[in-house]
C-alpha cells in the first residue's frame, strides 16, 4: 500500500521535537494507525451493535443436529463425536438463553463442559473441531500448545490465544470483532496438550511445561483477558483514554464465553498413557482379565500386536491418569468432559477416502475436471492406498502424501495432453511412473535416458541386453522399470563429476556391480590428483 507522508508535517514534528526525519516518519506513522483505529473502534462504539445485532447471528443446534454433521465428514470416533456434540450444543445454547434473558438467569456462573480428547495420531481429534467450528459459525481457534510458553517467556502468551480468536470473528475493528466473541462465545482448541506434561523422568522443575498448563487453567477459570497486546502502542494508547472515562472496562474479554477443548496423542517413549491405564487396571484384580486387557473396538498394543488383542486403554482413562501423566490435577479438575478416539482401521480409511463429505477422491475429481480429465478411481485401488496408508501409522494424515505420491506425474503430463480420462487402477497405484510411460507410450528407458541427458548432459547408450537385464530386476523385486533403473543406476551421476563428455555406453557388469560407478570415480580421482600433484612438483 502507498502511504503518501506530508512534508510540512514532518518538518514540524522535526522541530517539535528536535529528532531527525526517519525518526519523524516512524512516530508519525504509528500514531496514525493508533489514530485510525481508535477512530474505528469510537464509530462501532456509537454506531456498530445495533447493526451488528442484525448482520450476524449464529446458529443453534441441538446434539443430534450437530452430531448427524460431524457423521457426513469424520469416519468412526462415535464417543467423541457424541460427546462433542452435547459441550457444544449446550455451551453455545446457555450463551443464547443467558444473553437473550439477562434477567431470568440465576446461575451467573455455568459449568462448561471443558473438553479433554486422547488417542493416536491423525485420527479425526482436530479435524472434528474444525468441522464444528465451520457448523456452528463460531470463531474457532486451533492452536499447538508446543507454540507457547506462559507469559514471561519468550514466545507467544497464551493470552495470545484469546486475541487471535477474536481476530477470527467478524467485524471491522478489534472492538466488535471482541463484542462478537463477549455475545456468541468462540471455541479453543489446544492440541498437543501432553508435550506440555510434567515428565517424571526429568530432574528438577518443569517449569515452563507446568507455566504453560497454570497460564491454560488461568484462562479456563473465566479470566479477563485484554483484547489488546497490553505491549502494544494501541493499548497504551487506548489505556489512556479509558483512564479519562471513569475506567470503563469495554476492552476486556471474559473466556467464561469460550468452550476449549485440549488434546493430543499422550504418547511418549517412558510411560504413555496407555501404559497408565493399563498399570492401573492390572492391579485392581478380577474386574479384568489377567493381562490387563479389556476387548474393545480399538487399536493394537504393541506388546500384544503378535496375539493380535485389540485393546484401547484410552477408553479408560480417568482424571487420575491423565495427573499421573503429568497434567496439572487443577486442570484436569477443570475440565470435566473425557473421551477419546481409536485408531483408524483399513476399512476406516477406505470409507474417509470414499464417503465423507469432503472425500479426497471427489477432490481429485475436481482438479482432474478442471482440466476437462475424468479420473476414474477403481475400488481396488482405493482399497490398496489404504493399505499402504494404514502402514505409515499416522493416521488418515498418510492418505494425502500416498494419493500425491501416486499422482503427481499424472498431474503434470494429462492438464493439456489429449487424454481425456484417467483410470486409477491398482496396477497404477504399484507403479505409477511406468503406467504412465505406457500411457504415454514412452518407453521407462528412453525416459531415464532422457532425463538423464536433461540433468547432466550427458547421453547414455544402453542395448537390449542392459533393458532386459533391468525389466528381469523389476520383475524379481517387485519394483517399476523407472524405479529398477533409478536403482540399479544410483551412481551413475559420478560420470559427470568425472567431466564425461558425449555419450556412455552402460554395460550389464556396470548394473550388476552395485558399486561400479563409485570404483570409477575413485580412480579416476586418485589419477586426476596424482596428476596434479606431479605437475605441482615440476
Ligand atoms: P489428530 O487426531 O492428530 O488431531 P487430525 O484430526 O488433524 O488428527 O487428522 C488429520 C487429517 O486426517 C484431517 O485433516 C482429516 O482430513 C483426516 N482425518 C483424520 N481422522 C479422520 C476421520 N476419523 N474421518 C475423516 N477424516 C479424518
Amino acid at each position: 500500500m502507498k502511504v503518501s507522508i506530508p512534508k510540512e508535517e514532518i518538518e514540524e514534528i522535526k522541530k517539535r521535537y528536535e529528532c531527525d526525519e526517519p525518526k519523524a516518519i516512524k512516530a508519525y506513522l504509528d500514531a496514525k494507525k493508533v489514530s485510525e483505529e481508535a477512530f474505528d473502534d469510537e464509530l462501532s462504539r456509537q454506531l456498530g451493535p445495533k447493526a451488528q445485532e442484525e448482520k450476524w447471528q449464529t446458529p443453534i443446534y441441538t446434539p443430534r443436529q450437530i452430531k448427524e454433521h460431524l457423521d457426513k465428514y469424520v469416519i468412526g470416533q462415535e464417543k467423541y463425536k457424541k460427546r462433542l456434540s452435547i459441550a457444544s450444543a449446550f455451551h453455545f445454547a446457555i450463551l443464547r438463553h443467558l444473553y437473550e434473558n439477562p434477567e431470568e438467569s440465576k446461575v451467573k456462573r455455568f459449568r462448561k463442559k471443558n473438553t479433554i480428547i486422547s488417542g493416536p495420531s491423525g485420527s479425526g481429534k482436530t479435524y472434528s473441531v474444525e468441522v464444528l467450528g465451520d457448523l456452528l459459525e463460531v470463531p474457532t481457534l486451533i492452536v499447538d500448545a508446543t507454540d507457547y510458553t506462559e507469559a514471561g517467556y519468550v514466545g507467544k502468551s497464551s493470552d495470545d490465544m484469546i486475541r487471535e480468536l477474536i481476530d477470527m470473528a467478524p467485524g471491522g475493528s478489534r472492538q466488535e470483532k471482541a463484542d462478537f466473541v463477549n455475545r456468541y462465545g468462540g471455541i479453543i482448541f489446544i492440541d498437543e496438550i501432553d508435550k506440555k506434561a510434567k515428565d517424571r523422568n526429568l530432574v528438577g522443575h518443569d517449569i515452563s511445561r507446568e507455566g504453560f498448563q497454570r497460564a491454560v487453567l488461568k484462562l479456563i477459570e473465566r479470566k479477563y483477558v485484554s483484547i489488546e497486546n497490553p505491549y502494544s502502542p494501541v493499548s497504551q494508547f487506548k489505556e489512556a483514554i479509558r483512564q479519562t472515562q471513569k475506567g470503563k472496562r469495554q476492552d476486556m474479554i471474559s473466556t467464561e464465553k469460550i468452550l476449549f477443548i485440549v488434546g493430543g496423542s499422550f504418547q511418549r517413549p517412558h510411560s504413555d498413557l496407555e501404559n497408565i491405564v493399563k498399570e492401573r487396571i492390572k492391579h485392581k484384580a478380577g474386574r479384568f482379565r489377567e493381562d490387563g486387557s479389556i476387548m474393545v473396538m480399538g487399536f493394537g498394543n504393541p506388546e500384544t500386536e503378535d496375539k493380535k488383542t485389540i485393546m484401547n486403554y484410552y477408553k479408560e482413562a480417568n482424571a487420575d491418569d491423565y495427573i499421573r501423566f503429568g497434567l496439572l490435577p487443577e486442570l484436569v479438575g477443570r475440565i470435566p468432559i473425557r473421551s477419546y478416539v481409536n485408531l483408524l482401521s483399513k476399512n476406516d480409511l477406505v470409507r474417509i477416502m470414499r464417503d465423507t463429505e469432503d472425500s479426497i477422491i471427489h477432490q481429485y475429481e475436481m482438479e482432474f475436471k478442471a482440466f476437462n480429465i475424468d479420473l476414474n478411481v477403481q475400488e481396488q485401488a482405493i482399497e490398496y492406498i489404504a493399505g499402504l496408508a494404514e502402514n505409515k501409522k499416522t493416521g488418515a494424515r498418510a492418505l494425502v502424501s500416498v494419493w500425491e505420491t501416486i499422482l503427481t506425474d499424472f498431474q503434470f503430463e494429462l492438464p493439456g495432453s489429449n487424454f481425456k480420462e484417467l483410470a486409477v487402477s491398482e496396477e497404477l497405484c504399484r507403479a505409477p511412473h511406468d503406467a504412465l510411460l505406457k500411457m504415454l507410450k514412452r518407453s521407462p528407458f528412453l525416459d531415464y535416458i532422457e532425463g538423464f541427458k536433461r540433468e547432466y548432459g550427458i547421453e547414455l547408450v544402453m542395448d537390449n541386453k542392459v533393458e532386459e537385464y533391468v525389466e528381469n530386476f523389476a520383475k524379481e523385486n517387485e519394483v517399476q522399470v523407472s524405479d529398477a533403473l533409478k536403482q540399479l543406476l544410483k551412481g551413475a551421476s559420478s560420470i559427470n563429476y568425472m567431466n564425461h563428455k558425449g555419450k556412455f555406453k552402460i554395460t550389464t557388469r556396470m548394473l550388476e556391480e552395485p558399486k561400479y560407478f563409485d570404483g570409477l570415480f575413485t580412480r579416476w580421482y586418485q589419477k586426476t590428483h596424482k596428476k596434479c600433484a606431479e605437475e605441482e612438483k615440476k
